[in-house]
């Protein structure tokens, strides 16, 4: 089963890269197993994946513990990728355990995660997490407080800044799912056209990725495509 979602993905991958005249290997694909357990994340790296995304820290701890020997087929190690909210009293086993961050979105949780990431590791690759839908629940920095906080979290030595992410509001409407993940791109853009050093625009799920990849997502976060409904 797994196996067969992660090829229907990406075939979706290779299919929108090729509508958008992107090359194939222009978007990683990220495993989001939230709620699944380390035998899902087994199988899937059976299979060569080898990115996983958690939203829930202690989960991921759990499943870290339990998948410590495991390789993905290749013999790559598995990469964690913290998605979810994360809170300063959470930060410690965050930097030491995961190798990237894609909901940063206060300069505070940066400046503990680079304090807190143990010198044996390369720097903790970081995402500033936009709130492109405007609503007030929804956790991610402004787009105008965007720019001043990737400059500043630039500056840590111990993160490397890799990019921006976003989780927008889910909307069956098509359109409504290209101008979020459009208004993302161009502040990436313009991010990158004053020099910051970022290469990762991290967008687009399950119900949304072909659009994401139309307008320039270079990892897509998906999980009931691949791990079924949660
Ligand atoms: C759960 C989650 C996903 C995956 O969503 P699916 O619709 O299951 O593909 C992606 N990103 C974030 C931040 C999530 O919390």
């Amino acid at each position: 089963m797994i196996s067969h979602n992660l090829q229907l993905v990406s075939n979706r991958i290779k299919l929108a890269c090729a509508a958008a005249d992107r090359p194939s290997d222009a978007v990683l694909l990220l495993a989001v197993a939230k709620t699944f357990g380390a035998d899902a994340v087994r199988e899937a790296a059976a299979w060569g994946q080898f990115r996983f995304g958690e939203n829930y820290v202690q989960e991921a701890l759990d499943k870290m513990d339990a998948l410590a020997d495991a390789r993905a087929s290749g013999g790559q190690a598995l990469e964690w990728h913290l998605i979810g909210p994360l809170q300063s009293n959470k930060t410690r086993p965050v930097a030491e355990r995961f190798d990237w961050v894609h909901s940063v979105d206060r300069l505070k949780i940066a400046q503990r995660l680079s304090e807190q990431r143990p010198a044996h590791l390369p720097p903790l690759n970081v995402l500033v997490q936009v709130n492109t839908s405007g609503e007030e629940s929804k956790s991610g920095a402004a787009p105008t407080e965007v720019p001043d906080l990737v400059r500043a979290i630039d500056a840590l030595p111990r993160l490397r800044l890799r990019g921006l992410m976003a989780l927008p509001a889910p909307s069956p409407d098509e359109r409504a799912q290209h101008a979020a993940h459009h208004g993302l791109k161009t502040l990436f853009d313009s991010l990158r056209a004053e020099g910051l050093p970022l290469d990762t625009l991290s967008m687009g799920m399950s119900a949304d990725l072909e659009a994401a990849i139309a307008e320039g997502a270079t990892m897509v976060r998906v999980g009931t495509a691949i791990f079924g409904g949660r």
